[in-house]
């Protein structure tokens, strides 16, 4: 058998270190096998999904040094790789599926799977799709079809009994088919859900093992059941466990940075960090923890990886990038590292016409403009506060600021203001207040170069934990309040997207 593995990440967001953290151990388990190595990439979710998104996937894996046999950028025997250019694909398939009786055509309206929803949390009974489109008979189903009537494609799961998955590293688990819902396969917009989507390709795309990460298990009971309705052979599935917080939840950028632009720009080096990932949830036989690519992949055994999650400890990471420093370059090649990173041309001549009539030197640049090139800065709280708050409140106005960065998706310095303009707004004062706050917590100082082209220059991932890290030294925000002012701010934003909309109707 030849080893087939695939990352299938879906661009809707900065490339994730969880997605090098699972590229990582599908090379090497491809590699060690002599197998290939599937770049897919899941945009199918079309309201989320972006084109400059899929180039961060490709870029930031590229950077940490993985390569990929087949793909969308580099075609394959399999393609398209990309799921959007799959449709019909899929569309013959739910037909197939259709016509075997092993899924059906629901037009439950989205009222009436809400009145569902409230009587079965208001009567305790078990959540889920009730199956009142299961039975409708296939004439009727048709007509409805032909009419155009709105509606979803379902998948029939059996009232009784039960699905057995087995993990490679977990061993067989057991679910009810009572917990499983009548999953929809194809959404309204004909475009296939993840499952769908997901199970079709593997097949065709000949994977013979889905190593993923732990929270795809329950979803692969469902997964399983679809291979049954295609009458399709099972790969082998690997769950690995969840990078972590340090305090055991999930890793999230909430509280830890998780794009690998950040570490990019942040000034860790590729392997250093590829090498870190390589530690998670895995020990070399060797027990050495500074190893490159090819020595991780020489002697990698998937039943190695220990169940339980691993921490990312920023610590530790920066540990073993001191090493790498210390350790694997001459002056000259870090150097080179250097100027790749920060310290080139292209950067720095971009500080010039914001600081041009604020130089008494030219020699006053660079201390001017160290924090643009610092990987974190020092936050004094006696200047950070506002002067017309207390702590908390002054943490909770730059918490609004994170709220209202977190959905730009283009980040440049007009767009940056427009939105600081809106927390503002929101909080009904003088947008001064907000940006004194802000200048500090992102350069650490009183005075600094124009805020939005610097945030602008620092990237989006560095200017978050700049006022993540503000946050913290003002004491932090308690899940509480953090949960209201979200609440807060997505009514207020709805409201004014509903405001816009009815303004542009108007003309
Ligand atoms: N598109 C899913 C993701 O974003 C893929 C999960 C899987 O590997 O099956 O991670």
């Amino acid at each position: 058998m030849t080893v087939r593995v695939r990352i299938a990440p879906s661009p809707t967001g900065s490339p994730h270190v969880g997605t090098a953290y699972m590229g990582l151990f599908n090379y090497a388990f491809a590699k060690s096998h002599n197998g290939s190595f599937i770049l897919r990439i899941e945009d199918t979710d079309q309201t989320r999904s972006r084109p400059e998104y899929e180039d961060g996937i490709f870029k930031s894996l590229k950077w940490i040094g993985l390569s990929w046999d087949e793909g969308p950028d580099k075609g394959g025997d399999f393609g398209p790789y990309r799921q959007s250019e799959r449709t019909e694909i899929y569309q013959r398939h739910v037909e197939s599926l259709l016509h075997n009786h092993k899924a059906y055509r629901c037009f439950c309206t989205a009222e009436r799977l809400a009145e569902m929803r409230a009587y079965q949390r208001a009567n305790k009974l078990a959540e889920g799709y009730d199956g009142y489109c299961r039975d409708m008979g296939q004439e009727e189903s048709e007509r409805r079809l032909k009419n155009k009537e709105p509606h979803v494609v379902r998948l029939m799961v059996p009232d009784l009994g039960e699905c057995v998955m087995e993990d490679r590293l977990r061993g067989p688990i057991c679910y009810d088919f009572k917990q499983i819902d009548d999953q929809v396969l194809i959404k309204s917009d004909g475009f296939p859900t993840y499952h769908l989507a997901n199970v079709v390709d593997d097949h065709l795309m000949k994977v013979t093992h889905v190593i993923r990460g732990e929270e795809w298990v329950s979803s692969t009971p469902k997964h399983i059941l679809l291979y049954q309705a295609f009458d399709w052979t099972l790969p082998e599935f690997i769950h690995l466990p969840l990078l972590l917080n340090p305090d055991g939840s999930k890793l999230s950028k909430r509280k830890n940075p998780t794009s690998v632009e950040y570490y990019r720009d942040a000034g860790f080096l590729p392997e250093a960090l590829l090498n870190y990932l390589g530690l998670m949830s895995y020990s070399r036989p060797d027990q050495q923890e500074k190893f490159s690519l090819d020595q991780f992949v020489s002697d990698f055994n998937i039943d190695r990886v220990s169940l339980g999650g691993s921490i990312f400890d920023l610590q530790k990471l920066k540990w073993l990038n001191a090493r790498y420093i210390r350790e694997n370059y001459s002056p000259e090649q870090l150097w080179d590292q250097l100027s790749a990173w920060r310290l080139n041309s292209e950067y720095l001549s971009k500080m010039v016409p914001m600081m041009q009539n604020r130089l008494h030197t030219l020699g006053d640049l660079i201390p001017a403009c160290a924090f643009l090139l610092a990987t974190d800065v020092e936050h004094d709280p006696a200047i950070l506060q506002s002067k017309n708050r207390d702590a908390s409140t002054s943490a909770e106005l730059l918490h609004t600021v994170l709220l209202a960065l977190e959905d730009m998706e283009c980040w440049e310095a007009d767009l940056i203001k427009a939105n600081i303009e809106k927390t503002a707004s929101f909080h009904q004062i003088p947008i001064r207040e907000i940006t004194s706050m802000l200048f500090v917590a992102v350069s650490g100082m009183k005075v600094a170069p124009p805020l939005y082209q610097s945030m602008e220059l620092l990237g989006k991932d560095m200017t978050r934990r700049r006022i993540q890290n503000a946050i913290s030294v003002l004491g932090g925000l308690g899940k509480k309040k953090i949960k209201k002012l979200e609440e807060k701010w997505a009514a207020a934003r709805h409201n004014s997207e509903t405001i816009s909309d009815k303004a542009v109707d108007n003309e």
